[in-house]
């Protein structure tokens, strides 16, 4: 029977209900999952509230960090099966499958290491008094996760939360809960006390709603779709809660007329075609210097073609989209450019003999790309490149900014002059200059501005995200 992880335990859903889980690789129902319900958010609740008034929040941070090592540690030990769990519940290609199981593990080594390094500070003041600042957990935190890269959305938000002596529920996508059912009885095995983290499988309009909008939640962390994002905060701002929210990109991948192609090139293809495309940070525009356009994209377009779609387990570039819904916004999407006549550059190439009901879709490259139209201004999530061209270093900051997103960015350019300028001038949370991806890098700072959402992860700014200040004044003479 599928079962909720509630207060260290395995428990079946308050309503006994249960939620098919869809194999993106057959289209067939392959599991089930419990379906949680607001009551089973209030469980959770006070289970993490026990936890937070309890051992775990009395733990030193010492002892916390060697429990998220030994978590890591945990993985690491179970890689194999955790990616195999990864890689069948999202259709993701299996060696993508297990470095995301990497990176969960690797969140957790480094705010294992980092949780007793946070330290305050004291202000010099008036004569007679002594004033520290101390940073101290908020509390309970609800992390509501997406299904595109499962594993390392939940390493990545309730790492740096535990670490800071938090507590957790978490609330995984209803297409993606498996590899989380399985991490938390890993994370219990390596010492982590009930109540300290707390998975509740649901829709979104139930369980998630009912976490988004609970009194007794300090913070929200959300990464999905920018319309939920606002009904996240909305939900939250009734009970005056925090919300740390990355809602998506279009990010650009801008080439100047002096950038090294053999370097760029594969990066380019690669930016947009890692996991179908189903990435906040894909780089879905390729901006490219109008006089070498045409090189460019003949390069980009042959690259373009090599891609390959096909089961996970034969280490495809790109396996299925991941769930029934998403398959067909994409599938839309690109009818929609094709019957605007927006010209197809190129495609990739599907394996023979795919299961007739998956979720497969060939990768395509549009271009030139109207300013104005779709394509160049929406996200798709999913294996769609937009071309663009632009004239001088000033029309290539007007087009990379000129969406409502800002999240990441990249500029390909052998002059260092000109990196620096762009750096300073592109808006988003990440710029890489002569590279591509967040997707690794749990020490980087990531986050977005504008529709992409705001706050960051990643990295030790994470920290002061799932920590509050505390300001001591003492008057002593
Ligand atoms: P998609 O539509 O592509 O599935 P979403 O942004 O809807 O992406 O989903 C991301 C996460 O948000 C999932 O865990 C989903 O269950 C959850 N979710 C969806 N709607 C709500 C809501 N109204 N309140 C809280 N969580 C929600």
């Amino acid at each position: 029977m599928s079962t909720l992880y509630i207060d260290g335990r395995k428990v079946p859903a308050t309503g006994g209900q249960s939620i098919p889980v869809y194999s993106p690789v057959t289209g067939e129902v392959y599991a089930e999952i419990a379906r949680g319900m607001p009551e089973d958010i209030d469980l959770a609740v006070k289970a993490a509230r026990s936890a937070v008034n309890g051992d775990w929040g009395r733990m030193s941070a010492t002892e916390r960090g060697r429990i998220l090592v030994r978590i890591g540690n945990g993985v690491l030990a179970n890689i194999e099966e955790l990616a195999e769990i990864e890689a069948k519940d999202t259709g993701k290609p299996i060696a993508l499958a297990r470095k995301d199981i990497e990176a969960l593990a690797r969140y957790f080594e480094f705010y294992g290491g980092a949780a007793d390094k946070v330290h305050g500070e004291v202000i010099p003041y008036l004569s007679g008094y002594t004033v520290s600042v101390v940073r101290e957990a908020c509390g309970v935190v609800g992390h509501i996760i997406p299904w595109n890269y499962p594993a390392q959305m939940l390493g990545r938000t309730i790492a740096p939360a535990l670490a800071m002596g938090n507590a957790s529920i978490v609330k995984p996508a209803e297409d993606a809960c498996m590899t989380s059912l399985r991490f938390a009885e890993i994370a219990a095995e390596a010492g982590l006390p009930a109540g300290a983290l707390n998975i509740v499988t649901g829709y979104g309009r139930e369980a998630g709603a009912a976490l988004a909008g609970h009194p007794g939640i300090n913070l929200i962390t959300f990464t999905g779709s920018p319309d939920v994002g606002v009904a996240i905060q909305t939900a939250a701002a009734v009970n005056h809660v925090k919300c740390v929210l990355e809602l998506g990109g279009k990010c650009p991948q801008v080439v100047f007329a002096d950038a090294d192609l053999d370097k760029a090139v594969p990066v380019i293809v690669g930016a947009i075609i890692q996991n179908a495309g189903q990435t906040c940070s894909a780089g879905s525009r390729v901006l490219i210097q109008k006089e070498v356009y045409e090189d460019v994209i003949t390069r980009v377009a042959a690259k373009f073609r090599e891609v390959r779609v096909g089961l996970p387990e034969t280490s495809p570039d790109c396996g299925p989209i991941i769930t029934k819904a998403q398959f067909g916004r994409v599938n839309q999407f690109i009818q929609e450019c094709k019957d605007s006549d927006l010209p197809v550059i190129a495609e990739g190439a599907m394996d023979n003999d795919l299961p007739k009901g998956g979720y497969y879709v060939r990768p395509t490259l549009f271009g030139p790309v109207p300013r104005d139209h779709k394509l160049a201004r929406e996200e798709v999530f999913g294996p769609v490149l937009a071309a663009l061209s632009f004239d001088d270093e000033d029309d290539a900051v007007a087009l990379a900014n000129g969406t409502d997103y800002g999240l990441v960015a990249s500029i390909w350019s052998e002059n260092g002059a000109r990196q620096q300028r762009m750096a300073k001038r592109l808006e988003g949370g990440q710029v890489f200059i002569n590279c591509y991806g967040a997707g690794g890098g749990v020490e980087l700072p990531f986050g977005g501005i504008r529709k992409s959402g705001h706050g960051r992860e990643k990295g030790l700014l994470a920290l002061d995200e799932f920590s509050i200040t505390k300001t001591v004044v003492s008057h002593h003479g």
